[in-house]
């Protein structure tokens, strides 16, 4: 059987592999050990998603389940506007956007092509701010660089020594249940 990459995980790898192998040990505990302030308000902008409320429009397909065999990665999309061909990611809040959250949007993305969609753009919608980013197609160039970087997650090791960093790991969702560093989160 093929083992699935979840596609909301590549954003964490990014971040931190080590924050992978937590999220995997405390899973089934009490989120609220865990999720600070950001994470809720991100799963909330997920949940109208979640509970496909978000669009009325019969062209939109909202959070449909998705998977790439080729890439190994499966998931959920949030949007995909089919008369604009249009696949977009909402968050809560973007100030930045970081490669982790790229890499999300290209995996879906490359599910729904391996699904048969046909997809022309892609975009983050910030819902904070009422601003949609919108997002080059990946190249061919960046579709090696993304089979790489789940190569690299599939062999990742959490005995090997991971780089702490204080700065990061004060805004890490896991520091209070990270026995790399013994810090206080920021939240
Ligand atoms: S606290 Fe630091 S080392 Fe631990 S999982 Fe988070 S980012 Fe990684």
């Amino acid at each position: 059987m093929h083992d699935y990459i979840a596609i909301s995980t590549l954003n964490d790898f990014v971040f931190c592999p080590y924050s992978i192998y937590l999220h995997n040990v405390y899973m089934g505990a009490d989120e609220d050990l865990y999720h600070a302030i950001p994470q809720t308000q991100g799963k909330a902008s997920h949940s109208q998603i979640d509970e496909k409320k978000y669009s009325s429009r019969k062209d939109d397909i909202v959070g449909i389940s998705v998977y790439c065999n080729e890439l190994g990665v499966a998931g959920k999309i949030d949007i995909y506007k089919q008369k604009e061909r249009l696949l977009i990611e909402r968050k809560y809040k973007l100030d930045k956007i970081y490669l982790g959250q790229i890499y999300q949007l290209w995996a879906q993305y490359f599910c729904l092509v391996e699904m048969g969609y046909n997809v022309n753009r892609l975009a983050f919608y910030a819902i904070s701010t009422n601003i949609t980013f919108p997002i080059e197609l990946p190249t061919d160039e960046n579709k090696k660089e993304l089979i790489n970087f789940i190569e690299s997650f599939k062999n990742f090791n959490p005995e090997t020594d991971i780089e702490t960093n204080i700065n990061k790991c004060r805004h890490c969702i896991y520091c209070s249940l990270c026995d790399k560093i013994e810090i206080e989160n920021v939240y």
